[in-house]
């Protein structure tokens, strides 16, 4: 069975050569699925009833089959999907202001085993298909509470740049006029920090926004949290992170949970400001979510605003991000593992 979201335009149109159908049938099946939003093939009414079996019986339009989905007081609405193998995945929608960011995840699961973090409690199950990734980002668009979806971040389950060929070419195809045509500044990828995979993002000459997961301002710490660090140091990856800003001219962001007793002292906040000392970067704080790992909590709410200010006095731009959707566990980290264990 194909899936249709897996093809390019121009990849759609070579298989309808294939069945001796013309190609401007490709714009039409798109339009229905990318600009109306439809799972079905009944009602693609200018498409002839002899393509519909056609596709029908050789095409899916969606992977997913929905689970659930929980709507949060905010209106952050969390859907869960089950895959044709089973696999179970989320993507968060998160309306805020004038916009509406789809939060995708890029695999079933991750490898990279942060302690602070859910998605990898449960190991790492397979790499999501650009298909299915595109699939996510329909449904929010079409089928969530907000049906309307003007930002992506790629930072639900999942590393996206351990599944890099996939999430790019879902963040082109989600770029694409052909299809959803979202913006590349309005992309988002967020990384653990894989200093490869870094460098060859650089080289895409792609618009989009790059945020890092820091979460430490030295080895010890950071390694202690993100066992990635021990593979990839905070000096390759801050070069790395700095030859991207370089080489795109791009600002990157630098996500930080501040972590009670762990990496929020005054003393961290001023080896983070060295760290980033004469860079164009900026620094998203996030208050840990608790209950997501037994011991760690966020710090009180005084420590949070001393250790931003002590970052601001040190010349770096800082934002503190608010957590949306904790009340249906929809707040970073939280994602897949608890359904699991519901189940
Ligand atoms: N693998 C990618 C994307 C998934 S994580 C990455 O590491 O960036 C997306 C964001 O949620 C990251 O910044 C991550 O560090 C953050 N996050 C994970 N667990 C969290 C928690 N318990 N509290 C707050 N943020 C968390």
């Amino acid at each position: 069975m194909v899936h249709l979201k897996e093809l390019t335009l121009q990849e759609l149109e070579q298989l309808l050569a294939q069945w001796q159908e013309p190609a401007f049938r490709a714009r039409q099946i798109f339009s229905w699925i990318y600009r109306t939003g439809v799972l079905d093939y009944a009602a693609m009414n200018n498409v002839p009833v002899s393509l519909r079996r056609k596709l029908e019986a050789a095409a899916r339009i969606s992977a997913l089959s929905l689970v659930e989905k929980r709507l949060a007081r905010d209106g952050t609405e969390k859907c869960l999907f089950r895959l044709p193998d089973s696999q179970l995945i989320e993507a968060v929608s998160i309306p805020a202001d004038n916009r509406v960011t789809g939060c995708i995840s890029s695999q079933a699961g991750c490898k990279f085993a942060c302690v602070f973090c859910c998605s990898g409690q449960a190991g790492f199950q397979r790499d999501l298909t650009c298909g299915e990734m595109l699939d996510q980002i329909a449904f929010l668009k079409f089928q969530s509470a907000a049906r309307e979806l003007t930002h992506l971040v790629f930072m639900g389950t999942g590393e996206p740049l351990d599944n890099y060929d996939n999430v790019l070419k879902a963040i082109r195809m989600a770029n694409s006029e052909d299809t959803l045509h979202i913006g590349a500044r309005r992309i988002t990828i967020s990384t653990c920090g894989i200093v490869p995979a870094l460098e060859r993002l650089a080289g895409e000459r792609l618009q989009i926004e790059l945020s890092v997961s820091l979460h430490a301002a030295d080895d010890a710490t950071r390694s202690r949290l993100m066992p990635v660090n021990k593979r990839y140091p905070l000096k390759e990856l801050i070069a790395a992170c700095r030859h991207y800003n370089k080489q795109t001219g791009r600002q990157v962001t630098f996500e930080y949970i501040l972590i009670s007793g762990v990496n929020s002292s005054l003393a961290d906040a001023r080896k983070l400001g060295r760290i980033l000392e004469g860079f164009d970067a900026k620094v998203n704080l996030i208050p840990m979510n608790a209950g997501v790992s037994a011991g760690l909590q966020p710090p009180q709410k005084l420590d949070i605003l001393f250790f931003r200010d002590a970052l601001v006095k040190s010349g770096v731009r800082v934002t503190l991000r608010k957590s949306r959707g904790q009340d249906i566990e929809a707040a970073c980290g939280q994602l897949r593992l608890r359904y699991e264990y519901e189940k």
